[in-house]
């Protein structure tokens, strides 16, 4: 019954899905890998000579290729030399190619009238059904919710950030654990980890927002400060992967494609990422085209890393380019050529809802094609990092299956709560009488079976630590 409701609600979000522009959107991205020596370095550095030993082969391997200072414009000290292009999907093993027996995306509907669809994932633990919103749980943990309860509104698929991961509690102590379903005991429950560039290179060049609210100017990645974190730290990045340093002891950890691979192995997510870089938005053209290169190279090492032993996982490229057309058709086009368990899309995506459909109804069309040797349309595609309500008419409208976000938790935290009557802001005395009226009259989430606006209004005017009910709200009405 629930299931033949929730496709009910799935097929009408199709429909409904026409048509709508978005405000603002950030977006993410990916970073890279590692040589097998350095993969140890990750959490299990046990002093500071085997710190600075992972240093210098990182160094000693940047040297020996190139060095190039993500998102510099003016990097005139040290030129790039020519690299080698990515691999060829030739060099890949054609078993590689053939279907996984452990994951399958199940294409059940396509609207006649846009490009939106209804699927269903199967993972090693457990089904996703598309198209549908993924929880974050950045330090494998979702704010204020448990994960009982999140499993009880129907949250599949979550999301744990491998940055954060690695600096706690390492992998080594979720490796000990069994891997993630076991460390958090949520073994029914679908979990997809990212790679760790993305906070990396967020750390070191900030939002979207951040840029645009300083007027154009990387507030982190200033002339004076460019490459370092908030703390001034240096985010040294070379074709050998990226040295960051952590924001809670300041040691240094250097980011490989194939070291996150072999981080995400530890933890054992179903679906897994590649190594990329994350671009700020203002950049100049010919050092985007660079990084796209770059994260090419980096994808492809991350996927023949994790190709030699797969482990039940599935790994999703990250499509970039920005908003240069040329880019990302090239990314796409070379990304889907490999064999790639499905899609993500990342990058900038714009400055506004608006930039990001343009992008996606520019560039889903060609999600759909079938190129002779790999159809498209086959595989789920994810957008990294963005899942505001308007958003994700637009997205589903353009064929994306699955999306992430902080969104609704962050909302929520800030006294706002989505309904399907719109948005219910709590901490407004107008709900302080509004007697056995939920949250939402049509949600089935323990919070507005118990609890009505009154109750509500007053645990956050009271005290923000109370709001356990009100979180336990919090993803049902984005599991439409
Ligand atoms: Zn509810």
């Amino acid at each position: 019954m629930v299931q033949l409701l929730r496709s009910l609600t799935l097929m009408m979000f199709c429909k409904k899905a026409s048509g709508l522009l978005l405000p603002y959107q950030n977006s993410r991205a990916s970073v890279w890998h590692t040589s097998s020596r350095c993969v140890r370095s990750f959490s299990t550095l046990q002093n500071e000579d085997e710190k600075m030993d992972a240093e210098e082969s990182l160094v000693n391997g940047a040297a020996r290729s190139n060095t190039v200072p993500a998102g510099d414009s003016s990097s005139k000290r040290k030129r790039p030399q020519p690299l080698e292009p990515p691999p060829g999907p030739e060099t890949f093993p054609l078993w590689a190619y053939e279907p996984r027996p452990f994951f399958e995306f199940e294409l059940l509907y396509e609207s006649k009238k846009s490009l939106a669809r209804v699927g269903r994932i199967h993972t090693p633990h457990g089904v996703i059904d598309t198209p549908g919103y993924v929880a974050v749980a950045t330090n494998a943990a979702l704010k204020g919710v448990d994960f009982r309860s999140a499993d009880e509104a129907g949250q599949q698929l979550i999301f744990c950030n491998t940055y954060h991961l690695l600096l706690q509690p390492g992998t080594d102590v979720v490796e000990e654990a069994g891997g993630l379903h076991n460390f958090i005991n949520r073994k029914n429950g679908p979990l997809i980890t990212d790679s760790g560039g993305f906070q990396v290179f967020s750390l070191a060049y900030g939002s979207v927002h951040e840029e645009l609210s300083t007027g154009g100017e990387l507030k982190r990645a200033s002339p004076k400060n460019k490459g370092r974190d908030l703390k001034g730290n240096a985010v040294k990045v070379t074709e050998e992967g990226v040295i960051f340093r952590s924001y809670r002891d300041g040691r240094k950890f250097p980011l490989t494609p194939e070291s996150t691979v072999q981080a995400q192995k530890s933890f054992g997510a179903d679906i897994i990422i590649p190594l990329d870089e994350l671009p700020p938005y203002h950049i100049d053209p010919t050092v985007l085209s660079n990084s796209v290169e770059r994260t090419h190279r980096w994808e492809a090492r991350s996927l023949n890393e994790h190709l030699k032993d797969v482990k039940e996982q599935a790994m999703y490229c990250v499509i970039h380019g920005g908003l240069d057309r040329d880019l990302r058709k090239k990314s796409l086009e070379y990304l889907t050529s490999l064999p790639f368990d499905g899609y993500a899309i990342g990058g900038s995506l714009g400055k506004n809802g608006d930039e990001l459909m343009e992008l996606l109804e520019w560039m889903m069309p060609m999600m759909n094609e079938d190129t002779g040797k790999v159809n498209r349309r086959n595989k789920p595609r994810h957008l990294l990092g963005i899942a505001d309500e308007p958003s994700i008419f637009g997205a589903v409208r353009n064929g994306i299956d699955t999306m992430d976000s902080c969104y609704p938790t962050r909302l929520s935290r800030h006294g706002t709560l989505l309904s399907r009557e719109g948005k219910v802001h709590i901490k407004s005395g107008r709900y302080s009488r509004q007697y056995g009226v939920p949250i939402d009259r049509e949600c089935q989430c323990s919070t507005c079976m118990q609890y009505d606006r009154p109750y509500l209004w007053h645990l956050y005017k009271a005290n923000v630590s109370l709001l356990h009910p009100i979180c336990n709200h919090v993803y049902n009405p984005m599991l439409l």
